[in-house]
Formats: C-alpha cells, sequence, structure tokens
C-alpha cells in the first residue's frame, strides 16, 4: 500500500516508493563494483531488513546467498541498550566468507556494533554494513558503514519494512505517522 491509500495514518512521506527503487538500484551497482569476482553472503536482520534485502538482492548482478537472524534489545523503552539477544541465529557457517550485513535502520548503531562483534567472532574473511536508512545519532557510533541508502532526520518512519507496534511494513513509501495513532 501507499500512504496515499490511508492518508489520515501520515504526516509526510520522506520516500516515495520510486525514490526508494532507484536508491536502491545505484547501491546494488556500488556493492557489485566492490565485490566483483567475490561471492557474497549477505546476512538480513528480520524483519524489517526484509524488503530492503528482496529489493537490494535482485537489483544486484554478484554471486550472492543469503542468510537471516532476528536479535532484540533487552531492556525497556524505545531505545536500544546494546544488549543484545539472538532470537534466530545464521544456520550458515560464515567462516571464510565475505558478509555483507543488511539493515532497515541505524539510530544509535548499537544493535548493529553487537551484531559486527558477535559475527567477527567467527572468523568470516570480510563484514560490511548495508543500512536502508540512517538517523544524525549514528555518526556518535565507531561503526563503519559501507553502503547507506537515505541519511535522515531524527524522526520516526514506518515503511518499507518498518514497523510501528509491527504494522505499517508493507508501506511501499517511507512515511512519518500522524500524532493520533501513537496516541490511539
Ligand atoms: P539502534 O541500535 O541503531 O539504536 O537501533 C536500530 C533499531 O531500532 C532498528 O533496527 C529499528 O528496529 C529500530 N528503529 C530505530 N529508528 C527507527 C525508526 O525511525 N522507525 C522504526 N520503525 N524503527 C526504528
Ligand atoms: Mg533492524
Ligand atoms: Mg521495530
Amino acid at each position: 500500500m501507499r500512504a496515499s491509500d490511508i492518508p489520515g495514518d501520515f504526516d509526510h512521506v520522506l520516500y516515495t516508493e520510486e525514490q526508494v527503487a532507484s536508491r536502491i538500484r545505484e547501491v546494488a551497482a556500488q556493492i557489485d563494483a566492490d565485490y566483483a569476482g567475490r561471492e557474497i553472503l549477505m546476512v538480513g536482520v528480520l524483519n524489517g531488513a526484509v524488503m530492503t534485502m528482496a529489493d537490494l538482492c535482485r537489483a544486484m548482478t554478484s554471486h550472492m546467498s543469503m542468510d537471516w537472524m532476528a536479535v532484540s534489545s533487552y531492556g525497556a523503552g524505545t531505545k536500544s541498550s546494546g544488549v543484545v539477544r539472538i532470537l534466530k541465529d545464521l544456520t550458515k557457517d560464515i567462516d571464510g566468507r565475505d558478509i555483507l550485513i543488511v539493515e532497515d535502520i541505524i539510530d544509535t548503531g548499537l544493535t548493529l556494533s553487537y551484531l559486527v562483534q558477535n559475527l567477527r567472532s567467527r572468523n568470516p574473511n570480510s563484514i560490511e554494513i548495508m543500512a536502508m536508512f540512517r538517523k544524525p545519532e549514528a555518526v556518535t557510533c565507531p561503526l563503519d558503514v559501507k553502503y547507506v541508502g537515505f541519511d535522515i532526520p531524527n524522526e520516526f518512519v514506518v515503511g518499507y519494512g518498518l514497523d510501528y507496534a509491527d504494522k505499517y511494513r508493507n508501506l511501499t513509501d517511507v512515511a512519518t505517522l500522524a500524532p493520533h495513532v501513537y496516541a490511539s
């Protein structure tokens, strides 16, 4: 669905489906150039990265395989604590592999810092990160993010895999929510 299908739920659209698709093609071309002749193991972080993974890997020409992890941050509140629990681990051995982590959005970067540290201990050949969206606070994190779809303002966004209370992941645009949605 598009934001215009349920206009009352959204405040404003940051990126349309077309803008997202066009940026995905650019990033895919960059990845193909960087990994020429190598096979990538793309590791998607569930559930938010599902749309990014699906579109990114189909826009690429590199040989790739796919695996998934699910993680959850410990602690209450809306900010991640940096202590991360693995809810679903990889099914593949990553020893010697070239890993590209595919993530929906980086806010503090704490979740990804943990993930990178965890995967590094499994002895891959390389680890890089692709994040579809990145917020300003991420600059304070020492994380080296090689591929970023869009740097966005410090607003809570939904759509293109990103949820609010597990809803709006199927929005093709990326938008902010109207205040009444949070209140209900
Ligand atoms: P970090 O550890 O980088 O602070 O947190 C990243 C995670 O927080 C993301 O994977 C995502 O689940 C959630 N998150 C951060 N900002 C947003 C946002 O604007 N919208 C949504 N839907 N989730 C967000
Ligand atoms: Mg995520
Ligand atoms: Mg979420």
